[in-house]
């Protein structure tokens, strides 16, 4: 068997501690006699399972108790309309930061009103607007951003202003790379199939009393998270076997990485050392700036299309996947989201600084 060094955007690497695991328990959990996902979501097992992966995620993030956490389907381009169908009254702010607030205020913009506050589209989306209280149309109910850029590979160090407003944000690319602070945000949400576990289930995080705010005549069952909350994510059949590996991710990081103030240490380090190399090399180069920069996604070019497909190939033959940039950036992207070791970055700075010397 050999596994290669996998820089995915998400799909993403899973720390092999989580896939072990559940290959050990693949065809008899816990001496249940079958696999998770064989399970009816109504049996004790499941439920134990659910249970401790949302008890395990509150602990990690610290998650207070006037916050429910919900595991829903649809990706986080449903959660794009989902957050206007629960919570936009009088309009959103957004933030437009690339291809995921695109979306966003295209879908948004369905609902209802939308004021794009910023965007840094001028510039290919190499930084993150810094905004202030004026640049926000003093009707909107929310400010809406997407936390880190996964094709652009930006990252807020700050988040904005938003006075008066809730502040709503996607997190699908950096949730649990690093403590955040969740009181400051009125709901979060994210794909699991970056850092969380496999695509199909996608993590909501908000304010209990956000949660009568919509007319619930008015709203499908599906798409209410007062619905999904009163049903503890049980509403109908829920993606059992995401779940299952989002409760593992969480025990791993827990309990083999000891929580994330570890985890941001490994993480800095990590991007760290490439941003490092990149800066100081002749060949490559990160056109994000500098202080924008992601900690997870990280994009660069030689500047010669030619050689950036050589690269990928040549990447690829020596055992380094999906190193291959976004359609709209081009290039190169390396995603270090936490399940990449220190050593695949290892790996990848000694295969560039190979690839520099022979093609320079
Ligand atoms: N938000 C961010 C930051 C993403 O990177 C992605 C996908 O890569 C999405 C949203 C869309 O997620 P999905 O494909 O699960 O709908």
């Amino acid at each position: 068997m050999t596994r290669v060094y996998n820089f995915a955007a998400g799909p993403a690497a899973i720390p092999e501690w989580v896939l072990k695991k559940a290959q050990a328990e693949m065809l008899d959990y816990h001496e249940s006699g079958m696999s998770v996902m064989e399970m009816s979501h109504r049996s004790a097992e499941f439920k134990e399972i659910i249970d401790n992966a949302k008890a395990s995620l509150r602990r990690l993030m610290d998650i207070p108790e006037d916050y429910d956490i919900l595991f829903l389907q649809g990706g986080g381009s449903t959660q794009f309309f989902m957050v206007a169908l629960n919570l936009l009254q009088n309009g959103a702010d957004i933030i437009d930061t690339g291809q995921w607030t695109k979306k966003a205020i295209k879908e948004q913009k369905k609902i209802g009103y939308v004021h794009v506050a910023a965007s840094s589209k001028e510039d290919n989306y190499t930084y993150i607007p810094k905004i202030k209280q004026e640049d926000l149309d003093p009707k909107t109910d929310y400010v809406y951003i997407c936390e880190n850029n996964t094709i652009f590979g930006t990252k807020y160090k700050q988040l904005p202003p938003h006075d008066g407003k809730l502040l709503v944000a996607d997190l699908s690319s950096c949730i649990c790379s690093e403590p955040v602070d969740v009181t400051k945000y009125d709901l979060i949400f994210a794909g699991a199939q970056k850092n969380m576990g496999p695509a199909g289930v996608t993590i909501v995080i908000l304010k209990k009393e956000l949660l009568d705010r919509a007319d619930q005549d008015k709203l499908p069952s599906m798409l209410s998270y007062k619905v999904h909350a009163e049903k503890d994510s049980m509403f109908n059949t829920p993606p059992t076997w995401g779940i299952y590996m989002v409760g593992l991710t969480c025990q791993w990081l827990e309990e083999v990485i000891g929580g994330l103030e570890n985890m941001e240490k490994i993480n800095q380090r990590k991007a760290k050392k490439l941003y490092d190399y990149i800066d100081n090399s002749k060949l490559y180069t990160n056109n994000v700036n500098k202080e924008d920069r992601s900690l997870m996604n990280v994009p660069f070019v030689t500047g010669d299309d030619e050689l950036d497909k050589k690269f990928v190939a040549e990447a690829k033959k020596a055992g380094i996947a999906n190193i291959k940039g976004h359609r709209s950036v081009g290039g190169m992207r390396a995603s270090i989201y936490n399940a990449v070791t220190e050593e695949a970055v290892d790996y990848l700075i000694d295969f560039m600084k190979k690839f520099e010397k022979e093609n320079a």
